[in-house]
């Protein structure tokens, strides 16, 4: 451990008013003020002395440094390039060693090239984009093998939900071809300044050991998973039959060459469920 000193409410506050910040929703821009809070989601994260990991939206600092203070090497990706160009000197003054971070100033919702090949994600995720940066990122970065991202609480138990549950969606099967996802802690609406409408979850994943399938295999899953969600009400030979031959009946017949039942609608189905489908019309 590095001994960092963490950022408190009235740190974030003058930090602000020195680079004359008005957080805006449209990129998100809820810091945390609690030194507990960061403490926590990397403690949640099992963030290791040395190991490489990357936050996606810096802001401030407050959780950056938080990362730090475990002795880990930090890329951070930020947009907002007011923060992003005081992020080096912010840590510099709180006693965090030099060379320990790397500041990107990129959408992280394009970027495309990490220095270090980082191993592990976390970050307070911009809300308006969470669950596309992060697939975005499981997809572009293969060596990141787990992390903790705190997002809206609705969001968060999508992503971590399982087939049969009302709130299983296309973010949850998407999700799910990366990996495993769990809940990994609440964090109360309070801790941020401004205070948002909604309260927020911490959310774990691991990556699983192989890849589900090729990039092509997944386009066409994500296809399929993107058509099921958009009519979920309908039966999938229904929801489906326009990819599926075009018709109710040929629909049919690919679910059950693929072992899933055309009556069924997308919120039954497995990641592995919409792969089958997918190989079954790749054939
Ligand atoms: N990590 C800080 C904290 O916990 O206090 C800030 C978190 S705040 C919820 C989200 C941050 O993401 C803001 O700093 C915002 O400027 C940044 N951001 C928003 N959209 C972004 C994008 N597309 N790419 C990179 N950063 C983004």
């Amino acid at each position: 451990m590095t001994a960092v000193r963490l950022l408190g409410a009235a740190d974030i506050r003058r930090l602000a008013a020195e680079l004359d910040v008005t957080p805006t929703k449209k990129l998100g821009q809820n810091f945390v003020v609690d030194a507990n809070t960061v403490r926590k989601i990397v403690q949640a994260a099992k963030v290791q002395d040395g190991e490489r990991v990357v936050e996606i939206g810096p802001g401030l600092g407050s959780l950056t440094l938080a990362i730090l203070e475990r002795g880990a090497r930090v890329t951070a990706v930020e947009i907002d390039s007011r923060l992003a160009s005081r992020l080096a000197q912010t840590a510099a003054e709180q006693g965090v060693a030099d060379g320990q971070l790397t500041v990107v100033e990129h959408d992280a919702m394009t970027v495309a090239e990490l220095p270090g090949d980082p191993a592990v994600l976390v970050a307070n995720l911009p809300y308006n984009v969470s669950v596309p940066v992060l697939l975005h990122f499981m997809q572009t970065f293969p060596t990141l093998s787990r992390g903790v991202v705190m997002v809206q609480a609705e969001v968060g138990e999508r992503l971590a939900a399982a087939p049969g549950s009302k709130i299983y969606g296309s973010p949850s099967a998407k999700a799910a071809w990366y990996g495993s996802w769990r809940l990994a802690g609440t964090v109360s609406r309070r801790v941020f300044w401004p205070v948002p409408n909604v309260d927020s979850v911490l959310v774990g994943f691991e990556r699983a050991d192989e890849p589900l399938g090729t990039v092509e295999e997944r386009t066409a899953t994500f296809r399929l998973i993107d058509l099921a969600f958009q009519q979920r009400r309908k039966m999938l030979r229904q929801a489906l039959s326009r990819d599926l031959g075009g018709s109710a009946a040929s629909a049919s017949e690919i679910l059950a060459a693929a072992d899933v039942d055309p009556t069924s609608r997308g919120e039954q189905l497995t990641v592995h469920d919409f792969l089958r489908i997918a190989r079954v019309l790749a054939r």
